[in-house]
């Protein structure tokens, strides 16, 4: 029955030469890729219906179409041929390799080698993100929106009004908690089917790394950037006891900062406030937002988005009336792994959704780069998760940058910033406080959820142990256990260990941002405009169309010339660190 010639196959390179397991391989890979995409087409489409518009029947579609793809994502007999061609590895070629090593990291989200502990994963994940996506918060006696919520951190100067707004922000933790329980249960059980300790241990694998090369590297991170952070961390707690008109603190209180998890400082650096020139007086439109995203894209030298983008995305709030609810959570989705890209956003004209539309849109184009028929359906992914990430950052860096917010309109012309506040501001807004969540909160809390067996009674004190160890914030009041803070958090019930992701695209996206920078447009990294680089989008679509048909370090270093590494970021912020030195002198640093 061996009639097919293995040209058909798409590796005419190497089709005289073709050993039987390659063949072998070849053969089950046409069907497995197949099969995948047009199951992920089904999957996502239900998910998106779930998501833009949350009712019971959505949901159960949803269900179901996740059970029709783990289904087939965890068959046993596929599992099982993937192991068996692994044995011969060395006679495969390295994508063939890539590509059964992502058919057991799929199995691994539904092995039906346990029918009933997948199902019943599967069902209280649809039910999870219902609860949550569906969880109505109430502010004195009324509902508000999570961008409500938001919207009073931004505003507000007074602390006793704040505290509300940001205890009104954690009421969902309780309701989600149950689920959590059996959820950790359910989603460490799958992993030990496909032989991985634990979820966490599965996650990290996916990085081609175990959960203490992992943890190690966050730490790391952690460590060098620590001088950094305590002075940030310092001058932050000086203006926000100013601000507020109280004493200054040792650790920061919560409902201080802006963000519900103090994962982004923003909104502390005064004269760098670009929310002044993104809104309705200034002409700006959601609209408006995210086609100047797109435009971007463009001017780099990308393609226009499809037009099924424009059609078929839900981009703005639900009208006032309207009674859908939808997800509050922005993302980008790759419905059938090839052109149909979706973003769910609720743009409203202020900087930032013009900063996040330009990273969801980064993401689309990421996608629609490695739907390419180089790339297998199974390898339609980045190179690792935070490549994804790290890609999409940097469209948002771009867009604090002077002088590509002047060339797209937003600042005038003759706008003067001081460099220093703009380095500050950015250093607050998006990577350094960042890190400590990230790395710090998040990472360490969902390993000793998933492989550190966590007591259920220790959850909210572990949680705010490491918001004081690694961010230096403490909760505005007791929070007891009778709290879920953890289960606030979107990642922690429907996006599991994954937090960790974001951290290490921080890190990528300043060393891609530093490579543009010195050797591609030749300016400082610190004000940079790559818009208009077509250079520079050839670099990066370098990357994107590999998609995850290489190891992340290897594409990191072929395209860069130099391995992962922090030294672009310390680098990037050795001026601000300078000057909070100065600033600081005298001042009582840290939080112990
Ligand atoms: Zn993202």
């Amino acid at each position: 029955m061996r009639l097919l010639p293995a040209l058909i196959l798409g590796v005419p390179m190497i089709a005289q030469t073709l050993s039987p397991v390659q063949e072998r391989a070849d053969r089950f890979l046409k069907l497995v890729d197949a099969a995948y995409q047009s199951l992920t087409a089904v999957q996502q489409e239900a998910a998106w219906a779930a998501s833009t518009d949350v009712k019971p029947e959505h949901d159960a579609a949803a269900e179901w179409a996740g059970k029709a793809g783990a289904a087939f994502n965890g068959n046993p007999a596929l599992i099982q041929e993937a192991r068996e061609l692994l044995k011969s590895r060395s006679q495969l070629n390295p994508v063939t390799v890539r590509e059964l090593e992502r058919v057991l990291f799929n199995a691994a989200d539904g092995p039906m080698t346990n029918p009933a502990l997948t199902g019943r994963r599967i069902a209280l994940e649809t039910k999870q993100a219902s609860t949550q996506n569906g969880f109505t918060f109430m502010l004195e006696g009324k509902p508000i929106s999570a961008n409500g919520i938001d919207q009073i951190l931004n505003d507000s100067k007074d602390p006793a009004e704040r505290l509300k707004a940001w205890t009104a922000s954690k009421e969902n933790g309780p309701v989600l908690k149950e689920g959590l329980v059996q959820l950790r249960d359910l989603r460490n059980g799958c992993a030990q089917e496909l032989g991985y300790k634990d979820f966490f241990a599965l996650q990290a694998a996916k990085h081609g790394m175990t959960t203490d090369e992992m943890l190690k590297l966050h730490r790391d991170f952690l460590t060098v950037l620590k001088p950094l952070y305590l002075q940030l961390h310092t001058w932050a707690k000086y203006e926000l006891a100013k601000k507020y008109k109280q004493p200054v603190p040792k650790a920061i209180p919560a409902h201080w900062i802006n963000n519900r998890w103090s994962q982004e400082w923003t909104g502390m650096v005064e004269g760098v406030d670009f929310d002044a020139f993104v809104n309705k007086e200034k002409g700006w439109t959601s609209e408006k937002i995210v086609k100047t995203a797109e435009s971007f894209f463009q001017s780099i030298g990308f393609p226009k988005l499809p037009e099924t983008f424009w059609q078929k995305s839900d981009l703005y709030p639900v009208k006032p009336g309207d009674t859908r609810k939808k997800n509050s959570h922005a993302s980008c989705w790759h419905i059938d792994l090839d052109q149909d890209v979706r973003s769910l956003m609720n743009v409203e004209p202020n900087f930032q959704w013009f900063s996040t539309a330009h990273h969801e849109i980064g993401h689309g184009y990421y996608q629609l780069a490695y739907s390419n028929p180089s790339v297998p359906p199974l390898l339609r992914d980045s190179a690792t998760t935070a490549f994804h990430e790290g890609m999409a950052e940097l469209m948002s860096l771009a867009t604090r940058q002077v002088p590509y917010l002047k060339a797209s309109g937003v600042l005038p012309a003759d706008y003067k910033a001081d460099p220093i506040k703009v380095l500050l501001a950015e250093a607050l807004e998006t990577a350094i406080p960042f890190m400590y969540w990230g790395s710090g909160t998040m990472t360490e809390w969902e390993a000793d959820f998933y492989a550190g067996d966590l007591p259920v009674e220790q959850w909210n004190a572990r949680w705010w142990q490491y918001a004081r160890d690694f961010q230096g914030i403490e909760p505005p009041e007791l929070r007891g256990e009778e709290f879920c803070d953890a289960a606030t958090k979107t990642h922690i019930n429907t996006v599991p260990a994954y937090f960790a992701n974001y951290a290490v695209a921080t890190v990528v996206r300043f060393q891609l941002l530093d490579h543009i920078a010195k050797h591609i447009v030749h300016q400082p990294p610190q004000a940079c405009d790559f818009s208009q680089s077509p250079e520079a989008g050839a670099f990066l679509r370098g990357i994107m169309e590999r998609g995850a048909t290489e190891d992340w370090r290897t594409i990191l270093r072929e395209a860069t010339g130099e391995d992962f590494s922090a030294r672009a970021l310390i680098e990037y912020f050795a001026p601000l660190q300078r000057w909070l030195e100065e600033q600081n002198r005298g001042r009582q640093i840290g939080w112990e």
